[in-house]
């Protein structure tokens, strides 16, 4: 099973250089934007497409499903910087680039919107989604940059902060931005200047997705090189050396539930050499099948739905053994980062 799931059918180097080419104008700070209407998508919003289109709203809920942890994210964040009062859910508004470099089996984008889909997108630059943002009766107080992957644009972060700043709503929409820890474009295409914006600003919040937990479940569920596995600890690692508020998200499904506890633990230990409390910010997402996803399920990705149960049982049994009640306890947005044990 090992060779036939880790071959790695995507080389996310030349894809990830290919899509950034294509969805992104540098001379007018303009990106490739997803438009909605008329897509797959759609099918699943419990609200239209908003902005024209360009938009959606995300109703972001603690609350799991029935054996599924909370997921705190990205309320918690959001409203503590907005000095909000205590809720369960928010309202966020979301934009989606056009583009990602990997091809998730539970993705719940369709694939023919991953692609600089020029059918099913346009050139936009921040100042008109701001304007599109602005335009809707009561906008929600967070703006959600997702994918498709935003990292591979990373200008776009810095591009809609100057934005924010210049019409006075830094203080009022909290920025939360999406990263699949699939590349160094952070570190290879934004200026010092930019970087130094992102690391200041007051309410920006980001999270990165580590897609499986081992070598094994990641290719599996991204199609990449099993060895990018690494980079998304490394990549990790280098935000974190920010000092930006910083969060991860961990997809537990994997095709196979061979030594599944041993796996789960050293992917814990992995992410506490990162920083101690790091697991603390980190949060299980649990994989559903939305209408995008249908087609794709075969038995593997079936039985990987099934694993993510048994997966999410033991990260909690590691969480509970690491940490004790008071630590668990810390709201998400102040569990200390940045102090490597
Ligand atoms: S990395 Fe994210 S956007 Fe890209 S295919 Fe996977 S789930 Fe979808």
């Amino acid at each position: 099973m090992k060779n036939q799931l880790s071959k790695g059918k995507i080389d996310t180097y030349s894809l990830s250089l290919k899509y950034r080419q294509a969805s992104v104008d540098l001379e007018n700070r303009k990106i490739l934007i997803t438009n909605f209407q008329g897509t797959e998508q759609e099918k699943d919003f419990k609200e239209s497409a908003n902005c024209n289109g360009f938009g959606r709203i995300r109703h972001f809920e603690i609350s799991g499903s029935n054996s599924w942890p909370e997921n705190p994210l990205p309320i918690e964040p959001a409203r503590k910087a907005l000095r909000l009062p205590p809720t369960s859910t928010l309202r966020a508004q979301v934009f989606q680039n056009a583009v990602c470099n990997w091809r998730c089996w539970y993705c719940y984008v369709p694939f023919d919107l991953l692609s600089a889909n020029q059918k099913h997108s346009r050139w936009l630059s921040a100042s008109e989604l701001v304007e599109l943002y602005l335009k809707q009766v009561n906008p929600p107080p967070m703006i959600d940059l997702s994918g498709g992957q935003p990292d591979l644009i990373p200008e776009w972060v810095p591009w809609m902060m100057y934005e924010l700043i210049s019409r006075g709503l830094e203080n009022k929409v909290f920025l939360w931005s999406d990263d699949n820890l699939s590349n160094d474009y952070f570190w290879k295409y934004l200026k010092k200047s930019d970087i130094e914006l992102i690391r200041t600003y007051k309410n920006y919040g980001r999270v990165g997705c580590f897609k499986g937990f081992d070598e094994i479940s990641f290719s599996f569920n991204t199609m990449a090189n099993p060895n990018l596995f690494y980079n998304q600890f490394e990549l990790m690692k280098k935000f974190l050396s920010l000092g930006i508020d910083l969060y991860a998200y961990v997809t537990l499904t994997s095709p196979t539930d061979e030594d599944i506890d041993s796996k789960i633990c050293s992917f814990v230990d992995k992410l506490q050499e990162l920083d101690h409390y790091f697991p603390l910010r980190t949060i299980p997402l649990e994989i559903r099948v939305f209408t995008p996803v249908r087609s794709r399920i075969d038995n593997f990705s079936s039985k990987a739905i099934k694993n993510q149960i048994l997966a999410v049982n033991i990260w909690q049994r590691e969480i509970k053994s690491r940490f004790s009640d008071k630590e668990r306890s810390i709201p998400i947005y102040e569990v200390p980062v940045g102090v490597a044990c």
